[in-house]
């Protein structure tokens, strides 16, 4: 019997939810494809792994593992990360053979793109102004904006940016996205490299981050880059944090440069209750919810990239290290 490990940094009752979903998808998926045959393969947790067992183990499914339990499998082919965000993951791995695979799921997908829209509604319908303005029974119209008059700019055009852009056309939005390679995406203008980056900025009315934190990207949008947004722009943090200096941040919301920020990610999380970014009228904070990994989908996508190595030995696109994403 061939065993793969699951390492979770979860509550226990979370990971044997994990596990119980998984070895389930993983046997009927088995169950299906090799008719008659016995189920060959189950996932287990480390401590269910003896140290013979374990330099057999050739696959780890992981969410948010611990370094010292991934450096029990030294023979590991791939790995295979339960989130999008795999940041830590890469520091991990590098410089080590093994391949690490971002989750790549559809449903993850809609999710951010739901949420996407639903932010950006938010935003363009002034409901952050009109909730302050209820508290000091203050009655007044907020001039509107039309859709079609909407400058939406999406930095990131993977998974997420793409099914993100796909949203905002279907309302009419004017949309573009920056990229680190050159994208033809149909109705939305492209953008990449530092000047491209800038010229975007410059025609935005809000602005969406959906990028990997990588060594690149980390504090991309400091007071230079922030201060090209056209005076009164808005801006959605989807994907990390640290891609933001919030320090400059701060002060474009103190100047009203950038008149609002929806904040769905920081550097670090949870947010302390002594950060004055939960009292900043100017910033609405959420605590990480913008596209939570769905468990079922999640699974089966995950079961589908065993499957798959197991009869062709394929294993699923997987991340550029040197790039990190
Ligand atoms: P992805 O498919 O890897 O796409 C990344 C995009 O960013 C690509 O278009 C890539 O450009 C671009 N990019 C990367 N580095 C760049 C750089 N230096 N300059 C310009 N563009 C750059 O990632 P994804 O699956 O869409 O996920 C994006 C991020 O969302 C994840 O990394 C994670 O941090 C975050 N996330 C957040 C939540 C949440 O609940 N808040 C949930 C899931 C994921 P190319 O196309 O040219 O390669």
């Amino acid at each position: 019997m061939k065993t793969i490990v699951f390492i979770s940094g979860a509550a226990a009752e979370v990971q044997s939810q994990w596990l119980t979903l998984l070895n389930h998808q993983l046997g009927n998926q088995l169950g299906n494809q090799l008719a008659n045959q016995k189920l060959n393969e189950v996932i287990l947790l480390p401590e269910q792994i003896n140290d013979a067992q374990a330099k057999r183990v050739d696959i780890a499914i992981v969410a948010n593992p611990d370094a010292k339990d991934l450096s029990r499998f030294p023979n590991l082919v791939w790995i295979q990360s339960l989130w999008a965000g795999v940041e830590n993951l890469v520091t991990e791995v590098v410089g080590k053979p093994v391949k690490l695979v971002k989750l790549v799921d559809p449903q993850l997908a809609k999710t951010m793109s739901e949420s996407v829209l639903a932010w950006t509604l938010y935003l363009q319908r002034n409901m952050a102004e009109y909730a302050q303005q209820q508290t000091k029974q203050h009655w007044h119209q907020l001039p509107s904006i039309m859709s079609e008059e909407l400058r939406i700019s999406v930095l990131g055009a993977g998974s997420l940016g793409i099914a993100a852009l796909n949203t905002l056309k279907k309302l009419d939005y004017q949309v573009n996205c920056w990229s680190r390679t050159a994208k033809q995406l149909k109705g939305v203008t492209n953008y990449n490299g530092v000047s491209g980056l800038q010229t975007m900025l410059n025609k935005t009315d809000i602005l969406i981050n959906l990028l990997p934190l990588t060594p690149d990207t980390y504090h991309l949008l400091n007071k230079d880059l922030l201060s090209s947004l056209p005076q009164g722009a808005k801006l959605i943090n989807f994907s990390r944090g640290a891609i933001i200096d919030n320090k400059a941040l701060l002060e474009l919301l103190a100047n009203r440069h950038i008149a609002h920020a929806v904040l769905d990610v920081f550097e670090h999380e949870p947010l302390a209750s002594s950060d004055p970014m939960w009292h900043n009228p100017n910033i609405t904070v959420l605590p990480h919810i913008s596209a939570p990994t769905n468990m079922i989908s999640s699974v089966k996508v995950v079961v589908n990239n065993i499957t798959n190595y197991r009869e062709n030995n394929v294993i699923p696109n997987a991340v550029d290290i040197k790039q990190g994403y």
